[in-house]
């Protein structure tokens, strides 16, 4: 195991939360807890996650789950025996800890450019790397070669963006494609949330690979430690970076010890 990660502002960060009258754990899923697949519904996390963050919801951390995936899906694929709290769709939908669940209502003018977006992937043959989830339509490219992607991103570009000027929607590019969403919707909202029915002391921390968690990274500045879990650096507001599964499995079993 290696003992990267045993940097100052780590250390300072467990100390802390060994003393904290509650803890809060932001979890992206994709790419942070579990590898990327060409296929989306093989993505499992890495060994003895699973294991660690249950033990860790035991230990009384609330542990919150924010991605761009349906809520089901995380579920489906997270291997946690304890349910967690999930953010789901970029938080257009949210299952909370006592199992109640919630979806933001998407507009019929919305509903409709959504509609479209779909048709224009189909007309293109373009239907099997699309996903149609809660307020949004995405579009897959994992495992193409860079310039089939390239040529892929321009295509379905010219596609949407008149849908971005005529319906209130988002045009978003995310690690591994692009997704039309309902407009004014990221990660930062579920942070802020959170924030907001958390006791003032908690200890908070935030995992995520993504350049969509870079809006959660900037809500929680100066309330949260912000990782990065990547094995590549790469420009960001994360005060720490982990490269996993090494030092994720060791970043979780010292949160762990903490608590
Ligand atoms: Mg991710």
């Amino acid at each position: 195991m290696t003992g990267a990660i045993h940097t100052d502002r780590l250390s300072a960060f467990f100390d802390r939360l060994r003393s904290a009258p509650s803890r809060v754990l932001f979890l992206d899923y994709d790419g942070t807890l579990a590898p990327f697949q060409i296929d989306r519904d093989r993505a499992f996390p890495y060994p003895g996650v699973p294991v660690l963050i249950d033990r860790i919801m035991e230990n009384g951390t609330r542990v919150v789950f924010v991605t761009g995936r349906p809520v089901r899906e995380v579920l489906l694929l997270s291997g946690l025996r304890r349910q967690p709290e999930v953010w789901g769709s970029h938080g257009l939908e949210r299952l909370k800890p006592d199992g109640s669940y919630s979806v933001e209502k998407v507009s019929t003018e919305q509903e409709a450019g959504l509609t479209q977006a779909q048709e224009r992937l189909r007309s293109q043959g373009l239907k099997n790397r699309m996903e149609l989830k809660p307020g949004a339509v995405a579009l897959h490219w994992r495992g193409l070669e860079p310039q089939e992607i390239d040529k892929l991103s321009d295509t379905v570009r010219h596609l949407w963006y008149p849908l971005v000027r005529q319906y209130p929607l988002d045009l978003l590019a995310f690690d591994g494609g692009l997704e039309l969403r309902v407009r004014g919707k990221d990660k930062s909202q579920a942070v802020a949330a959170i924030l907001g029915e958390s006791n003032p002391d908690s200890v908070i921390a935030y995992l995520g690979d993504d350049r969509t968690d870079e809006d959660a990274f900037h809500a929680l500045r100066g309330r949260g430690l912000t990782v990065l879990v990547r094995d590549q650096p790469r420009p960001t507001l994360a005060e720490v970076q982990l490269r996993p599964p090494q030092e994720l499995i060791q970043f979780f079993s010292e949160w762990l010890a903490a608590s």
